[in-house]
């Protein structure tokens, strides 16, 4: 049997009328850029997420980039993130001349460590940048009290997060802001790049919409010098046709891990993710935990089972931030990266699949 590691094309037969449609009526309009079919995606998605305002973009990482600089955050500044994401959480805070200051993450949830949150903090600190990894949501009721105490503004990293709740409430609506990608392997995915902003504050959502649109809110008024980063149409179209079916997209990649966690029950070599409690974790990844990854990764491969790691080396032992000298300041993400392995996840995914990559695993311990 072979099973990739995602299957969008799978998910592409499943809808394709409404995608069908959605691009034709796009180029039946030659509404390629900006015009009605972005502006319906950010009403659809405001609506979804349950906020007042979507700035969309070029992509995820833009809207990072985005937030931060309309935030007014630049040389001299701090922002604290973690040490396991990828690289679009730190560099975009570098890009601003900011110092990206980063946190462990802990060996249950992966996510940050909301202990040795606080500590990160100086004076110099202006924002958080916080990332709700693999689809499980941080630990949000500390790391809000300890940014509203200590006057720092909580930005949500919600790439990989969309719909993910924590105690009832739908993560990227926590913070000042947030930022989603819709990247075609995402939980909501394009077929190209796409991202947005989200937030309730409308001075900062206009501010964020002049910057993205070289600055202007309106055609040659360029009240600052912004950059270009734009959704498309076909994108937007595309976006709002799949939007509907999140919500059972999003049980389907639940079920999937429950069903993970059924058939590999009983394999001690393997630790299985588990969800923080009261919370909602929507699985954009499945990961595991195991101590000989490469064999076991390469086992499957040989069987036709695709898998992956989010990440193999952690933002702080990045050669980019080498000069820092943040080697062995961070145990947990470090020790994660040689053991974490990401097996194959997305809604279309089927028992019999499960119960097939299951008893490769269970095989290759026996
Ligand atoms: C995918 C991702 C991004 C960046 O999104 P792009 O649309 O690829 O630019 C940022 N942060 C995290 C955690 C991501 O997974």
């Amino acid at each position: 049997m072979k099973i990739p590691f995602v299957d969008l094309h799978a998910q592409y037969l499943s809808i394709r009328p409404e995608i069908d449609n959605a691009i034709a009526e796009v180029i039946a309009n030659t509404a390629f850029i900006g015009g009605q079919f972005v502006r319906k995606f950010e009403s659809d998605f405001s609506s979804l997420l349950g906020v007042e305002h979507t700035v969309s973009c070029a992509n995820g990482t833009d809207s990072l980039y985005i937030m931060l600089r309309m935030l007014g955050i630049g040389v001299g500044d701090e922002v604290v993130t973690v040490a396991n994401s990828w690289i679009s959480s730190s560099e975009t805070i570098g890009q601003t001349g900011a110092l990206p200051v980063f946190v462990d993450v802990t060996s249950d949830y992966y996510s940050i460590d909301e202990n040795l949150f606080e500590a990160a903090i100086t004076e110099r600190t202006k924002a958080a940048v916080i990332v709700h990894l693999q689809g499980q949501p941080c630990e949000m009721q500390t790391i809000k009290e300890i940014c509203d105490r200590r006057g720092i503004t909580l930005l949500e990293d919600c790439a990989q997060s969309h719909l993910t709740e924590y105690k009832g409430q739908t993560v990227g609506t926590f913070g000042f802001a947030a930022s989603f990608s819709f990247y075609p392997g995402k939980n909501l995915g394009a077929y190209g790049d796409a991202g947005c902003i989200v937030t309730n504050d409308a001075a900062f959502a206009d501010k964020c919409r002049m910057f993205a649109n070289h600055g202007a809110l309106l055609k040659h008024q360029h009240k600052i010098e912004g950059i270009n980063s734009r959704l498309d149409g076909l994108q937007a179209a595309i976006l709002s046709a799949k939007m509907p079916y999140l919500n059972e997209w999003t049980q389907s990649r639940i079920s999937n891990a429950d069903l993970y966690n059924t058939h590999l029950k009983g394999i001690e070599e393997i630790i299985l993710p588990i969800v923080r409690p009261d919370c909602k974790h929507t699985f954009h990844l499945y990961v595991i935990r195991v101590k000989n990854r490469e064999k076991l990764s390469h086992y499957l491969k040989a069987n036709g089972i695709d898998t992956a790691v989010h990440y193999p080396l952690a933002l702080p032992n990045q050669e980019c931030y080498k000069s820092r000298n943040l080697h062995g300041k961070f145990p947990v993400a470090t020790e994660l990266q040689n053991e974490i392995l990401s097996l194959p996840m997305y809604p279309e995914l089927t028992e019999s699949q499960i119960e097939y990559i299951a008893d490769k695993i269970r095989s290759f311990y026996k």
